[in-house]
């Protein structure tokens, strides 16, 4: 039965009972005047809440830091991690406080407070998160959840009172960030620096028995110990940070601040910061204002991955006899990333299986998209009506569609000779294997998104948040939720960026 109270829910705090070394114990600070901007009646149903829970004062007392929950064990964990490239040292969670683990009807869930406070990692920052990142990690969690992407959730975003500066002076905000795990490489790193070796194994087991516990058993099925457990980590991580940044790729997601630390050991999308969906296609594209260099570039993100992955690996090299298999390991990123990619890109298409032979198709796309900055996600959805007229039963859906009824994927294109070329030998090669061609627009449709959360959406319901109105986060946060479907009345969500949002700059402030 669900709860009506955070303090009724089942508390099992997992990281809590690891060594008093990995964390320090304390409380969030409390914030001025919280107001509950939105809460999210899935997740909490995940955790045993009943939704009328998110709407009651206890909660969000607790949700902002200003009370604490009977049950919970809060904590700030420490982690170190390469940033930008560099060795960055200890880090932690220097504005993040994990409040602990529940045990729900939908399994573990981990509750953590961003922007609540100092903590002794907050090195030189406040320790708090403004509304307008906050209000983009709360929807961003709700859009990537939304297209079948792995991601930390969010329970409910809180607007406070308390003036935050940053380049002007903004207000902070609280979100309960919920995942499965928020550990992330920087904690392996992090001893692995320290040399402590203990620490080392005792969070290798700790992660492998809470997650990984097929790593504890060979492919005949009996038990394994040691070096191969360690290996067969290594190799789960990176199979699920392939398939990762292959859903990343395939929608135009840039994370924008890949840094070990924001890695998440069990494969979800973690840390939203200065993050961005593709608009006009532009491979290189860097959607963090503060990445002069683009080393988060959408092109070079699963390279980026790869790297990290390597990270990692080295920090689990004490705890192996012999670092050939680590190695060995490594090797299959490619291959991972390029099975998930092409399998995801041939739906995407419309292709009933993925061919060697159709990557110049799909290459020539990537060109075309490229050179002309051709809409990512319409140009994918806009595919999907492009070839023939919708029949008598596509006509309902067709008419919500914003794509379908106002524009033909040749629109997206000034150079339409050299698109309609591509088009043809799409055509040619997308009916094979199909019943018929509506059945391919069908599975076409559902698998490129209509909605996804740019950034001058965001920004439009962080305007209106800023000035107390929350409606504008409500109606994406519902739109974002199924993006694959047409939504009466969301036209506007699906439509290029209008002119005003060109000089939009996100960067790593938050
Ligand atoms: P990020 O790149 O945003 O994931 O953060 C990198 C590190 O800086 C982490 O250890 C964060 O906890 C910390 N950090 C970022 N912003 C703040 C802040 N305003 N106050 C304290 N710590 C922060
Ligand atoms: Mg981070």
């Amino acid at each position: 039965m669900p709860v009506a109270s955070l303090d009724e829910l089942h508390w099992i705090n997992r990281f809590a009972r690891l060594p008093e070394r990995f964390y320090t114990r304390l409380s969030p600070r409390p914030v001025q005047q919280p107001q509950l901007v939105h809460g999210n009646p899935q997740v909490a149903e995940w955790l045993g809440l009943t939704p009328q829970a998110l709407q009651s004062p206890d909660t969000l007392q607790a949700l902002a830091g200003n009370r604490a929950i009977a049950g919970a064990e809060p904590l700030a964990s420490v982690y170190s991690g390469h940033q930008f490239g560099v060795w960055a040292g200890q880090l932690g969670d220097g504005r993040a406080h994990l409040l602990g683990e529940v045990e729900g009807p939908a399994g573990c869930f981990e509750l953590q407070l961003k922007g609540s406070g100092l903590t002794p990692y907050s090195r030189m920052g406040d320790g708090r998160a403004v509304l307008r990142s906050s209000v983009r990690e709360y929807l961003a969690s709700a859009a990537m959840h939304g297209l079948g992407i792995p991601t930390t959730h969010a329970l409910a975003l809180i607007r406070a009172h308390d003036p935050v500066q940053r380049e002007t002076l903004e207000r902070a905000a609280v979100v309960t960030r919920v995942a499965s795990s928020f550990v992330r490489f920087g904690h392996f790193q992090h001893w692995a620096a320290a040399g402590d070796h203990d620490a080392l194994q005792i969070l290798t087991d700790y992660v492998v028995d809470a997650w990984y516990p097929e790593c504890r058993r060979g492919d005949d099925g009996q038990p394994v110990s040691g070096d191969i457990v360690v290996v067969n980590l290594l190799n789960a991580v990176l199979q699920r940070t392939a398939t990762l940044m292959a859903q990343w790729q395939s929608v135009g997601f840039m994370h924008g601040v890949m840094n070990t630390d924001n890695l998440s050991i069990v494969g979800l999308t973690l840390d939203y910061g200065p993050y961005g969906f593709m608009d006009g296609f532009d491979a290189n594209h860097i959607c963090n204002h503060t990445d002069t260099a683009g080393r988060y570039a959408w092109n070079v993100q699963p390279a980026v991955a790869h790297w990290n992955l390597y990270r990692l690996a080295e920090a689990l090299r004490p705890l192996v006899s012999d670092a050939a298999p680590l190695r060995a390991a490594l090797d299959n990123f490619e291959p991972a990333f390029t099975q998930a990619f092409t399998s995801l890109m041939a739906a995407k298409l419309g292709l009933r299986h993925w061919q060697d032979d159709d990557q110049p198709l799909l290459d020539e796309l990537w060109q075309l998209l490229h050179t002309q900055r051709a809409d990512f996600t319409q140009a994918f959805r806009r595919l999907a009506w492009a070839d023939l007229p919708p029949d008598a039963a596509e006509a309902e859906q067709v008419a919500l569609d914003a794509l379908g009824q106002r524009g033909h994927f040749l629109d997206l294109f000034y150079d339409t000779v050299s698109a309609e070329h591509w088009l043809q030998r799409w055509q040619a090669r997308a009916n094979h294997g199909w019943a018929n061609p509506h059945e391919r627009r069908q599975a076409m449709l559902s698998v490129n998104p209509l909605y996804v959360l740019r950034n001058h959406l965001a920004e439009n319901a962080i305007r209106a948040a800023d000035q107390g109105d929350d409606t504008e986060v409500v109606r994406l946060f519902e739109v974002l939720q199924q993006p694959y479907q047409c939504q009466p009345g969301a036209q506007a969500y699906a439509e290029l960026p209008p002119d005003w949002a060109r000089g939009l700059e996100v960067s790593c402030s938050s």
